[in-house]
């Protein structure tokens, strides 16, 4: 496949910016650019917009639910063709090691057939009232929608939100973050080769407060689904409130992973140091509070040093690397400044901390033990590979500190006691716990967050709700208004 990066993708067609151009997309590993890549301005997103209308009332409004199920069945068999490509493309883009983009990205082909099974099922039901009436709900897209994602993982981001969006019968207009637009181009081409009717889905990479926020305010834009920040998703509310569109947002986390005293020791450390550090510490889902039972903490800080040592940072498109480097240059100096922040406020810094040499951004995996709960660290989302242990005594204390931030998106514990898992997984206030495993998801599995992580899922049946309208119809049986 010949994928381009120097057009917009809208009603079909490969297009020249009108109000944007092209520029440069950096390569995190070296910190120079590889290519140059097409952005939008707002004239841009009206045109994708007006296409995504145009396809909604026409086209894909007019299939038939099965139909548009066998057009998603066979972008998905495509796009399962196209694994190392696509891995490679968004690996290059956002510094990803492609072990990890590989096995993410495997995966999406079944995202999108899960939910193309879902497609012509997705009726309404019948309500019992009184003999006078039948009344019954019919669901129907509930339109045009605009998708804005991230830069950490902008398929998967995609994957989760066009996957029910296309199964439910809407149209699109992505928008993907301005560091790393190249894989979303790559999903346009995809989605051409596919055969799907111009306008269905059109993807426009911009800057977020040029592009994104004229998707948001726009009129004829239905509804936004958006992954990234809390603060971005404040600005947003705020730039479409006058438009009283549909909103769901997969926010950020500040993941407690709990080990307690009675736990499988060797193997919850194994997971912990993993998904302490996974995505380069730039995912969602990231483990980065380590609560430890005080029996088992000096093994676990000490397991932590040891695992640490062992992860291999360098380039991202090489397999046998385990972490790349941070994506962008802004993240870079976050990370490095929550690094300051963790040794200002008396946090015992084992392993890591600093930026390793040479022009790519990379830092090595970083960890802090002692960290008090109420620490920055403990409490705000660094998005880099710094982990912070935290010793607890007894369960109690160890949910009133999993509870204890603003974030509720997911959790983890290792116990061996069958009633603790259940106890404590029932109060963790998170949309997501994992027992004895860890950052297992699937299309089945609902995923997204409580507090602010967060508004409505993504994932598993409830992830088609938030593309449905429901209409209640009450039909008189005896023709008379009583
Ligand atoms: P971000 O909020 O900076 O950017 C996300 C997207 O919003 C980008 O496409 C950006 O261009 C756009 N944007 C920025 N300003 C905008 C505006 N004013 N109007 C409209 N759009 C705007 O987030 P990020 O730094 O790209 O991503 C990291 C964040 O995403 C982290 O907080 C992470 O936890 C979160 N995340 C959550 C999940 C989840 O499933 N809950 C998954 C991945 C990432």
């Amino acid at each position: 496949m010949e994928y381009r990066f120097d057009r917009l993708f809208i009603g079909g067609e490969w297009v020249t910016p009108i109000d944007g151009g092209a520029r440069p997309s950096i390569d995190p590993a070296t910190g120079k650019p590889w290519g140059d890549v097409a952005y939008g301005g707002a004239q841009d997103v009206d045109r994708a917009v007006a296409a995504a209308r145009e396809a909604f009332e026409g086209p894909w409004r007019k299939m038939a639910p099965w139909e548009r199920a066998a057009l998603i069945r066979k972008f998905a068999d495509l796009y399962a063709t196209q694994v190392d490509a696509l891995a490679r493309i968004e690996s290059q883009d956002n510094g990803r090691a492609i072990r990890e983009s590989r096995g993410d990205i495997g995966l999406h082909s079944q995202y999108y057939h899960w939910f193309a099974s879902l497609a012509d099922k997705l009726g309404g039901r019948t309500i019992p009232m009184d003999d006078s009436v039948h009344a019954f709900t019919t669901r129907s897209p509930v339109g045009v929608v605009g998708t804005i994602t991230p830069w950490n993982v902008p398929l998967m981001a995609a994957a989760w939100k066009l996957g029910p969006a296309l199964a439910a019968g809407c149209t699109l207009v992505l928008k993907p973050a301005e560091q790393t637009p190249a894989s979303s181009l790559a999903l346009a081409k995809l989605f051409e080769e596919a055969g799907f009717p111009p306008g269905v889905v059109n993807v426009v990479p911009g800057d977020g407060p040029v592009a994104g926020a004229h998707l948001v305010s726009h009129p004829d834009v239905d509804k936004i689904a958006f992954t990234g920040e809390g603060a971005t998703a404040k600005t947003i509310l705020k730039t479409g409130a006058d438009t009283l569109k549909r909103f769901s947002f997969e926010l950020g986390g500040k993941a407690p992973h709990i080990l307690f005293a009675d736990c499988d020791v060797e193997n919850a450390l194994n997971a912990a140091t993993g998904s302490a550090w996974a995505l380069c510490g730039q995912s969602c889902a990231l483990g980065s509070r380590i609560l430890v039972e005080r029996p088992i903490y000096e093994q676990v800080v000490e397991g932590f040093r040891r695992n640490a040592a062992r992860v291999r940072v360098g380039n991202p498109l090489d397999q046998a690397t385990h972490m790349g480097p941070q994506a962008h240059q802004q993240q870079l100096d976050k990370t490095l400044s929550y690094v300051a922040i963790g040794k200002e406020e008396g946090a015992e810094l084992v392993s890591g901390g600093a930026r390793l040499d040479g022009d790519g951004y990379f830092v090595a995996p970083t960890v802090f033990a002692g960290v008090a709960p109420e620490m920055r660290i403990a409490q705000e989302e660094i998005f880099g590979p710094v982990a912070a242990i935290i010793p607890f005594d007894g369960e109690e204390e160890a949910v009133a500190i999993a509870n204890g931030t603003q974030y509720g998106l997911a959790a983890g514990l290792w116990t061996g006691d069958v009633g603790r898992a259940h106890r404590v997984a029932n109060r963790i206030e998170a949309g997501i716990v994992w027992v004895n495993t860890y950052r297992y998801i699937r299309w089945s599995t609902p995923y997204g967050g409580v507090k602010s992580s967060g508004w409505g899922r993504e994932n598993g049946i409830e992830a088609l709700d938030s593309y449905l309208e429901t209409k209640t119809t009450v039909i008189s049986t005896t023709g008379k208004f009583a």
